[in-house]
């Protein structure tokens, strides 16, 4: 595949937010927005709520051109685990992805990279597609420890991956310090140099061609404001979302520059 031939993939993270009303108002909102858009192949959209409302939107998704995700899984068919979620119980409510590794599950709930590994390779071969978010704290950043921090989290959180899942894989590229309300913002460039950073390093991890198809999205206050310029940049091949995919105006902006971007791509690719 071509590198700018790569679809946009949009999705929304909507964390623990929302209520039953607000999950199905906010669902068949989206789903109505992108009855709307003309895609084709260029663009996916998927929407993650928390668990107890996947039932409810998977219902509302069903026949629409938006998939359901979840935000996490236990790395387990099933067994005495309280309390947690297995990939064959999110398979069973019409999932099709699941986020795995998001910074707030590394940092404030402590997480690791093997659990992750672990998880990760538990998904996949459930016959889940995962989202694997990696990213850099502003520390690790200002102490010029972004590349051995993606390093770490690409080479752990994927080892013993097997080649051919890798179709059903995705990288959320989210440095942490642009996340939520913390007031930075990535810029443009610092968003494609660390895509083509992880890229590099994934197709080292694996090969040039699995790099090449590899959807890498950008995770970060992305708004309707800047979700052109992010979008347009090569090597960022979609968008992970939290706070503005609550907002379906705001969410449906994104999705709808996602595919514009990615048919400028096509273009002149
Ligand atoms: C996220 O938590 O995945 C995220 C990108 O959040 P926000 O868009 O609110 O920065």
């Amino acid at each position: 595949m071509k590198p700018d031939m790569r679809p946009h993939f949009i999705v929304g993270n909507w964390k623990m937010y929302t209520n039953a009303a607000e999950a199905r108002q906010l669902t068949k909102a989206i789903v109505d927005g992108v009855y709307t858009m003309s895609m084709g192949d260029r663009a996916s959209v998927a929407v993650c709520p928390p668990f107890p409302y996947l039932a409810l939107v998977g219902e509302i998704l069903k026949e629409s051109r938006v998939a359901l995700g979840a935000q996490n899984l236990y790395p387990e068919k099933e067994g005495a685990f309280t309390g947690e979620v297995s990939p064959t119980m999110l398979l069973d409510l019409g999932c099709r992805y699941v986020i795995l590794g998001h910074s707030e599950r590394r940092h404030k709930l402590g997480e690791s990279d093997s659990f992750i590994n672990q998880k990760v390779r538990v998904a996949l071969a459930a016959g889940l597609d995962v989202i694997l978010c990696v990213g850099e704290t502003l520390g690790q950043r200002k102490a010029d420890q972004t590349t051995a921090v993606l390093d770490r989290q690409l080479i752990q959180g994927l080892a013993g991956v097997s080649a051919d899942t890798l179709t059903h894989l995705s990288i959320a590229y989210e440095p942490i310090w642009a996340i939520g309300n913390l007031g930075h913002q990535a810029t443009p460039e610092q968003a494609q140099e660390a895509h083509s950073l992880i890229r590099r390093r994934f197709s080292q991890i694996f090969d040039e061609k699995s790099a090449q198809t590899l959807v890498i999205q950008y995770g970060g206050s992305v708004k309707p404001e800047n979700a052109s310029a992010l979008l347009s940049c090569h090597g960022v091949d979609g968008a992970l979302i939290g706070g503005a995919s609550l907002n379906a105006g705001e969410f449906l902006a994104i999705v709808r520059a996602g595919i514009i971007e990615a048919q400028k791509k096509g273009r002149s690719a």
